[in-house]
């Protein structure tokens, strides 16, 4: 059996949960003090390693592939820079216009893509990542030094960024709220933090939990990312996350899979779940909350 552990919630600390799911691997738990949808018994972050993916072992699969659709692209590229050109422009909404670019850190950076868009935008760049294949694909093939490891590790000076990055990885980081703690640290005092990750509020959750619990359909659980996902956020309980460390929303959209020739229908769809926040991802930017 695999190690396993029970934790408190990492929003607001409690124990008290209603399970929603069990698994062998893992307990999908709403919590009773704040709602927020988590594994609240997981395998532990070594047993996660060993059970799923070593970042340093299998990189070739998880992070060097394209999505359907793109394969005429480079092999380190999964999506056209587009598709992340969407996250630099989200933050240019929102900062000062006459402000000289700063630094702009990417964690869990991959092979760089969201790295480029910001240095084509005109930021300096650098980051974090786990996985040794996607660190030698930033120096080799762009030139961008990105720090083999996590944030917390890399130990990057007080206050050094403008912008601190995190795309579809906070679900699946063990502590954090130690991750934002650091990120505070590394911060600019007028700095931005930028998040995507799954929108448990997005319309596939929805109909998911919906389709289960009318039992038409398998567990919904069992077709979601676990239990490499250790938590589900919508856009409530993200906010109470960085509410806990400081932090509050200034913008948030929800979006979809990117599509490089979306056809009539699905850009129709496309507009009317972006205008409802109910696609199946949520991208927030968020600031030092005044004091
Ligand atoms: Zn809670």
């Amino acid at each position: 059996m695999p190690e396993m552990e029970t934790v408190a919630c990492p929003i607001c600390e409690s124990e008290q949960i209603k399970v929603l799911y069990e698994h062998e691997l893992y307990t999908m738990s709403r919590c009773r003090g704040c709602g927020f949808v988590r594994q609240s018994t997981r395998l532990t972050a070594d047993a996660m390693r060993k059970l799923t993916y070593d970042p340093d072992e299998q990189p070739d699969e998880m992070h060097l592939g394209h999505q359907a659709g793109n394969e005429d692209l480079p092999a380190w590229q999964p999506k056209p820079l587009e598709a992340y050109a969407v996250c630099v422009e989200a933050i240019e909404a929102v900062r000062p216009k006459d402000k000289p670019k700063g630094l702009w850190l990417d964690i869990g950076a991959a092979t760089g893509s969201l790295l480029l868009a910001a240095r084509n935008a005109g930021y300096e760049v650098g980051g974090a990542e786990l996985g040794r294949v996607q660190v030698e694909v930033c120096k080799d093939v762009h030139g961008i030094d990105v720090h083999h490891g996590t944030l917390r590790d890399a130990a990057f000076p007080d206050g050094c960024a403008e912008v601190i990055s995190w795309r579809q990885v906070m679900e699946h980081v063990f502590e954090v709220r130690e991750e934002l703690q650091e990120a505070g640290r590394v911060l600019a005092p007028d700095g931005f933090l930028l998040i995507e990750v799954p929108n448990f509020g997005g319309a596939k959750y929805q109909l998911g939990r919906l389709r289960t619990s009318l039992r038409v359909s398998r567990p919904f659980w069992e077709g979601l990312n676990l239990p490499e996902h250790i938590y589900y956020f919508t856009i409530d309980s993200l906010r109470r996350l960085l509410a806990a460390e400081g932090f509050e929303i200034v913008t948030w959209e929800t979006y979809g899979k990117y599509r490089k020739k979306p056809s009539l229908f699905q850009r129709a769809r496309t507009s009317v779940r972006d205008g409802l926040k109910i696609g199946n991802k949520l991208r927030v930017v968020a600031r030092r909350a005044a004091r």
